[in-house]
């Protein structure tokens, strides 16, 4: 019996090293992983530039509160910011409590409650953030959910309409919906999300905790549309496993964050940050993300291709290194069998396989993923007919 609270529905399996895209587990055996952690390992498994960040910081000095400066912090900040609507960030250690600061700043700086967010969002476990997520699943057995979130059908710009008014103080989104099955914002939809927000004086927040540091082929989704948020949320990829999150905000929200207001023991400590720094040196610098563009070009005609004229699958969609291949079976029973064929993915939404790659993913490896993805869905066409 295991000595855990079983809140994970574990894979019988357990990995004792990474480098790059692969992983082995207890026994030896080698995995392609599709994962990353969940969009967390961007720069694959044990990449030079977090682990010497790591090794050197490590040698330097690890923590000391934010009641002190902290050069590594303001020095991330900048990188974060910079050719971005957003001035200051704020530092903490998950997705969960980057929203949760999302939310206090939105309503404390227009002093106002309300926040629209969208059905079949995710924005994480603590009581704000789960009150904000769109799915009734996270929320089961948890009683009253705070009650100023109205969650409303996603990509509808007339229910987005009707609902945002004088006492909304926020809309928050996703770009693309990564656990909610890989849902991308549409381009009219986002116009009208803009363009409510700038006419009623409604901060805009992107939860960018999945997509951004490079997920999808910028260093953050919103850069692909014609968004200007307020507040930008980041986390998973920004420590490449080293947990660190952060909220990014204009400067006119500056004061509203004032001393006393918000804060946290761990957030952005001198080790953190260092890793950091160094992820997003690695990830922001030139021509990096041009070739995760490509080479997730390159990932998505190929699926396209191979998996064109198998009737399992219903429609592959994403951008960049953020893909899901939607199905007509479900996913979870499809990601035991790549499992055991040696290329781990996650499942999202009803019945989406969503593939993560680390962005160094080399064209081998995703010629590999391919020929995995095929074979066993090709399986899962031929068990269809059978049945
Ligand atoms: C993972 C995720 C979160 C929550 O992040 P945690 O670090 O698990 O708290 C929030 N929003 C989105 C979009 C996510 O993908």
């Amino acid at each position: 019996m295991s000595s855990l609270f079983p809140t994970y529905a574990r894979k019988p399996v357990s990995f004792a090293e990474g480098k790059g895209t692969t992983l082995i587990d207890e026994n030896g055996k080698s995995y392609l992983d599709f994962t990353s952690g969940i969009a967390v390992v961007n720069l694959g498994h044990g990449h030079e530039a977090p682990l010497n960040a790591l090794k050197e910081q490590g040698e330097k000095l690890w923590h000391v509160s934010n009641l002190f400066e902290n050069t590594l912090q303001e020095e991330l900040a900048a990188i974060l910011t910079q050719n971005t609507p957003f001035d200051l960030a704020f530092f903490c250690n998950s997705g969960a409590e980057a929203n949760e600061a999302a939310i206090k700043l939105a309503k404390k700086h227009t002093g106002k409650n309300k926040i629209i967010t969208f059905q079949q969002s995710f924005h994480g476990r603590t009581f704000a953030a789960m009150s904000a997520t769109g799915q009734e699943k996270i929320k089961a057995g948890y009683g009253p959910m705070v009650s100023e979130f109205a969650i409303l059908p996603f990509n509808d710009s007339e229910a987005l309409l009707n609902e945002a008014d004088e006492n909304t103080a926020a809309v928050m989104l996703e770009v693309i919906q990564g656990e909610g099955g890989i849902i991308p914002a549409e381009p009219a939809f986002l116009e009208a999300v803009q363009e409510v927000c700038d006419e009623k004086g409604i901060l805009l927040i992107v939860d960018e905790i999945q997509t951004g540091i490079g997920r999808t082929g910028k260093r953050y989704a919103y850069e692909h549309t014609i968004l200007t948020p307020d507040i930008a949320t980041v986390a998973k990829g920004l420590g490449n496993g080293y947990p660190i999150g952060a909220m990014l905000g204009k400067s006119y929200l500056r004061e509203t964050f004032g001393p006393g207001s918000h804060g946290t023991t761990f957030g952005g400590s001198p080790l953190a940050s260092a890793v950091g720094k160094a992820v997003v040196q690695t990830i922001f610098q030139e021509g990096f993300l041009s070739n995760t563009e490509n080479i997730g070009n390159l990932l998505m005609n190929m699926l396209q291709e191979e998996l064109a004229d198998n009737p399992v699958v219903r429609e592959i969609r994403g951008k960049g290194l953020l893909i899901g291949i939607e199905c007509t079976i479900s996913a979870s029973a499809i990601a035991d069998e790549l499992l055991n064929s040696g290329l781990l993915v996650v499942p999202a939404g009803t019945n989406v396989i969503r593939l993560l790659p680390p962005l160094t993913v080399t064209i081998e490896e995703i010629k590999q993923a391919v020929e995995t993805i095929k074979m066993v869905l090709e399986k899962q066409r031929t068990l269809q007919q059978t049945t």
